[in-house]
């Protein structure tokens, strides 16, 4: 953190105990004298990480907390309000209130039931259960693509679970979900706008024109994809499919994903405030209108972290949701590096890619080799040779059919476990594009060192 920070978190601070000045002083627990070693053995432990913070760092779906929030969020905790009950904080309930309608707004909702959750996976099963209860007796389908939380939640609640396949793109295939929603037996789809291994965007919009005809409910897994709603730069089928989010039944994001909050920051909306009827029996739908609303009554969780809410609230004040804001031109440039990324990969010798260029910021690439297993065995090679020079970047195993049919012509492409392993970069940080340069050079010469060590 820097000085300016400690800084103004210090005045900030002080403001904070200002508002209980007037109660008799009381001492709280004293630091100890071991504190300071004790914090630099944390120090020492905490070595033990890759530097995710730093721009060299895209592998993982991981992005730093902005300093806002993690200033807000330390101001929080001096208090530790805990957003269960009004009486557990008053103040970072009423800011959750505050940040979930800006996320809602965000999609264009002119009202909603929403709540702030520990992650995308509470969110994710909140939405479900809802969804269950609303659907007796019919499946959950979710195309093979998606968050496997999904498979998982729906076994939780004891909901019947389908995987609709996807095209070689990654998107959930059409030709596949309606046969499924003709057998009456679907009560939900699962609609993931980016999905977590290589962002591609479900066609929504095509989804939904299929509720003309079949009844079901859309839920839309938006945990890592959501904010990118707010990106001007997405190709037009992108475009598209976020465009119809606003007409869906529950929307999942999460503010730790791509929203600069730490860890312990997701969040669902439901379109119809009225299903906050399901989480409190004995209260009239009016109830959950009321300005007094409890979140504790709306949200399947009990303690959570008011300290969350109120980093997320900080961080949207200095970052609003505008489209063509400081916030949004985050996103923007995430994608125009992914895309930047997958045209460099494209013109190099050493690499395969998809054919279509990524939808969000996520890039995935097999190396160049005869058979997918010598390009996989290269893909871990190119992966450690390019972390010991500081880039660091992440390894999936991906169906071969997600690469043009041409590549690998001994290769059954339609056989859904043909796997090939691939590297992996989720572009999010805002700096991603800036240092690309960085970041090719170091995978072009990881990529010589390792492709040179292979007798061809
Ligand atoms: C990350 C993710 C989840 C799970 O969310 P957590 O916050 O990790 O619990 C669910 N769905 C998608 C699409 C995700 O990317």
């Amino acid at each position: 953190m820097s000085d300016d920070l400690f800084k103004i978190l210090n005045a900030a601070q002080q403001h904070l105990d200002a508002g209980s000045a007037d109660l008799p002083p009381y001492s709280a627990h004293p630091l100890g004298e071991s504190a300071s070693a004790i914090l630099h053995q944390v120090a020492d432990r905490l070595q033990d990480n890759y530097p995710y913070a730093h721009p060299l760092y895209a592998g993982q779906m991981l992005k730093p907390p902005h300093p806002i929030a993690r200033a807000a969020y330390t101001l929080a905790m001096s208090i530790n309000p805990n957003n269960h009950a009004l009486d557990g904080g008053r103040a970072s309930s009423a800011m959750e209130i505050e940040a979930v309608a800006a996320l809602a707004k965000m999609f264009h909702w002119p009202q909603h039931l929403g709540h702030l959750s520990s992650g995308g996976t509470f969110a994710n099963l909140e939405a479900l259960w809802v969804a269950g209860q609303l659907m007796p007796g019919t499946a959950i389908a979710a195309s093979d693509q998606a968050h496997y939380t999904h498979s998982r939640i729906s076994s939780v609640l004891g909901l019947p679970f389908v995987t609709v396949p996807s095209d070689d793109r990654g998107r959930m295939d059409l030709t596949a979900l309606e046969p499924l929603l003709a057998t009456q037996n679907i009560g939900t789809v699962v609609v993931t706008l980016g999905t977590t291994a290589i962002g591609s965007v479900d066609p929504l919009d095509q989804i939904l024109l299929l509720q003309k005809k079949y009844d079901f409910r859309i839920h839309v897994d938006a945990a890592y994809g959501g904010y990118f709603t707010l990106a001007s730069n997405l190709s037009p089928e992108t475009r598209t499919a976020f465009d119809a989010i606003p007409y869906v039944d529950s929307i999942v994001i999460d503010p730790h994903k791509h929203g600069l909050q730490p860890y312990g920051c997701g969040s669902i909306l439901f379109r119809d405030p009225a299903v906050g009827r399901f989480y409190k029996h004995d209260s009239p739908y009016t109830y959950f209108s009321s300005k007094d609303l409890h979140l504790g009554e709306i949200s399947l969780e009990c303690s959570r972290a008011g300290a969350s809410a109120v980093a997320l609230w900080a961080t949207q004040q200095l970052l609003p949701y505008t489209p063509g804001g400081v916030f949004a031109q985050g996103l923007e440039s995430s994608h125009a590096a992914a895309l930047e990324l997958h045209h460099r990969l494209t013109e190099s010798t050493h690499f395969l890619t998809p054919s279509s260029p990524p939808q969000l910021d996520i890039v995935f690439w097999a190396v160049n080799a005869p058979t997918p297993e010598t390009s996989s065995a290269l893909a871990q090679s190119i992966f450690d040779e390019a972390a010991k020079n500081d880039l660091h970047l992440a390894l999936a195993k991906l169906p071969v059919r997600f690469f043009p049919h041409n590549t690998w012509l001994d290769t059954p492409k339609n056989d859904s476990e043909n796997k090939v392993t691939c590297l992996r970069s989720v572009l999010m940080k805002p700096e991603h594009l800036l240092w690309l340069d960085h970041l090719w050079q170091r995978l072009q010469a990881a990529a010589v060192h390792e492709v040179a060590s292979i007798p061809q």
